[in-house]
């Protein structure tokens, strides 16, 4: 397996793919290490974050570089997009990680249960497994990694067979901070290798990638009900509504249909504006197109780079004709850029869509806008949520209540109003998505309680006190328990009392 710069075609690493055994000794070594690094505490645990972090930042433009060389993307954006987007996350972590990690006392508000002092500890789940994609390919491993890792558990991380490089930076960065060994592992490979940390013994995993390979692992995860959370795919819809400012929102679907050439989990996918600002928006996002600068990422100058691989070009392209065939025009872009290398695509404006083409159906993964016109809120809101997808959506209004009224009302694990995209930039902000889009979170408080099991902890104020419910049933006993219920139950004071007097007699009960 190969890591290739998108951009050239210039191979940068060559890897052999771990096998299962490698797999398997590796979450054997994680497990060995877990136990000694959740005793650590979180105290020492935050200080190795906080130096990673530091580490980070010092390294910052080389990061950038490697992850502009690997995957394609602009400096900027691996600046802002990802190298940002984890210097957030672990200070993030190492802020909250205590916090979180306290043990919570429970109240009980059962009469039945005052003699019990409750708490709920936090606990590591073990091993976890990450399995990550080519997109994002410092930012989504190294957000999940540290959020596990700072909770007290061991990672193996299988990074995409695409972008190897960014994940074993990860692992040199982590390293020098003074992370064990053992505790976090990188295994190099492809889906096979993939597979096998998905069987091997890991006590859960958290998976970024497509449906398709979302769907294969929890049917693995099943037969042993392994905790999976599942970050999949994404067709986000952006709604402008007739109140919205074009020279603003036309800005902001270019940007986010094209930024990272599309291939953002959270890429406005499917563009729908009010009839009333359908032309001139168009018009909008057609000049603000073809200002696009393509070209290799590391040229500071490039706003698009290439798209990642072969593949990936012949759905763009698959869709595109598509959307031709059935009526759609081409408004800008349309075409590979040959002049430039093998994987440049222009950034294309499509109108006079339809719902039923794939372009508005499947995930294109690519630099396509589609714009389809709508006529009420209603529609729009409908269209928005005719879909198999959930991820994220967006609403541009100048009417900031409108926009969260509608919020309120569209399929997605996020709805932002009035941008796009940036909600993944903030470490607060829970991600992830609904319908075939996933399961569970990442980033956030929600994302810190995929990396732990709650546990009760349960301890009777009086020992030395037989249980009112213990054995020792009869008539008398069912009159008081009747009573014990109208006491705490019952619509009427009334009713209350005459419960508690029937009630009374339970203090004096024997039992067995
Ligand atoms: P992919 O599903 O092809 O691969 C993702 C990872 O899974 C890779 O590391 C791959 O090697 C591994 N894999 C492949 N087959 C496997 C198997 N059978 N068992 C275990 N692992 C296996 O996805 P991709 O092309 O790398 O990434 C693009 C997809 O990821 C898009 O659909 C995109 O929307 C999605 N994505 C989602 C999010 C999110 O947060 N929801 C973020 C980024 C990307």
């Amino acid at each position: 397996m190969a890591s290739v710069n998108p951009a050239t075609g210039e191979t940068l690493r060559e890897f052999a793919c771990a096998s299962a055994a490698e797999v398997q000794a590796a979450v054997e070594r994680a497990r060995a290490a877990q136990a000694d690094w959740n005793a650590l505490g979180v105290r020492k645990r935050v200080e190795i974050v906080r130096r990673f972090e530091r580490l980070l930042h010092e390294k910052k433009s080389e990061v950038a570089r490697l992850i502009t060389q690997e995957a394609g993307k602009p400096r900027a954006e691996a600046l802002l997009t990802e190298v940002m987007v984890v210097l957030d996350a672990a200070r993030f972590c190492a802020d909250n990680a205590y916090a979180f990690l306290r043990e919570e006392k429970v109240g009980h508000s059962n009469l039945a249960m005052k003699t019990k002092a409750g708490r709920l500890l936090r606990e590591p789940h073990g091993v976890i497994g990450i399995i990550s994609p080519w997109n994002y390919p410092f930012s989504i491993p190294s957000t999940e990694t540290l959020a596990a890792l700072v909770t007290g558990n061991a990672v193996v991380l299988k990074p995409s067979e695409l972008t190897a490089l960014c994940g074993l930076e990860l692992a040199s960065l982590l390293y020098a901070a003074g992370m064990p060994r053992d505790v976090f592992q990188v295994i190099v490979g492809d889906g096979p290798t993939g597979g096998a940390l998905v069987e091997s013994a890991i006590d859960k995993l958290v998976f970024t990638g497509s449906v398709g390979t979302g769907k294969r692992i929890a049917q693995v995860a099943a037969g042993r009900l392994l905790p999976v959370v599942l970050e999949l795919g994404g067709k986000d819809p952006m709604l402008v509504l007739d109140d919205a400012d074009i020279d603003i929102a036309s800005s902001g679907a270019v940007w986010g249909a094209f930024v990272n050439a599309g291939q953002a989990c959270l890429s406005v996918e499917r563009c729908y504006v009010h009839r009333s600002l359908y032309p001139a928006f168009l018009q909008a996002c057609v000049r603000k197109t073809k200002q696009l600068r393509v070209g290799n990422g590391i040229d500071t100058e490039t706003d698009v780079g290439p798209v990642i691989h072969e593949r990936q070009l012949r759905v763009i392209e698959t869709q595109v004709e598509d959307a031709r065939a059935r009526g759609a025009r081409v408004l800008a872009g349309g075409q590979r850029l040959r002049n430039l290398g093998a994987n440049f695509y222009a950034p294309t404006v499509l109108s006079d869509v339809k719902h039923a083409m794939q372009v508005m159906r499947e995930e294109t993964f690519g630099p396509l806008l589609p714009v389809m016109a709508f006529d009420s809120d209603e529609e729009a809101v409908r269209l928005a949520n005719d879909s198999d997808y959930g991820l994220a959506a967006s609403v541009w209004t100048r009417d900031r209540g409108r926009g969260e009224r509608l919020a309120e009302r569209i399929q997605a694990g996020t709805v932002m109003i009035n941008d796009t995209i940036s909600c993944f930039g903030i470490s607060e902000a829970p991600h992830g998505g609904v319908k075939a889009s996933g399961i569970g979170r990442t980033h956030g408080k929600f994302g810190l309680e995929e990396m732990v099991r709650v546990k009760y902890v349960d301890a009777d104020r009086m020992p030395g006190m037989k249980k009112v419910w213990w054995y020792g049933y009869g008539e008398s006993f069912a009159r008081q328990m009747e009573g014990f219920v109208d006491l705490q139950f019952a619509r009427s004071w009334g009713e209350r009392l005459r419960g508690a007097l029937r009630a009374a007699g339970v203090v004096k009960r024997k039992g067995l």
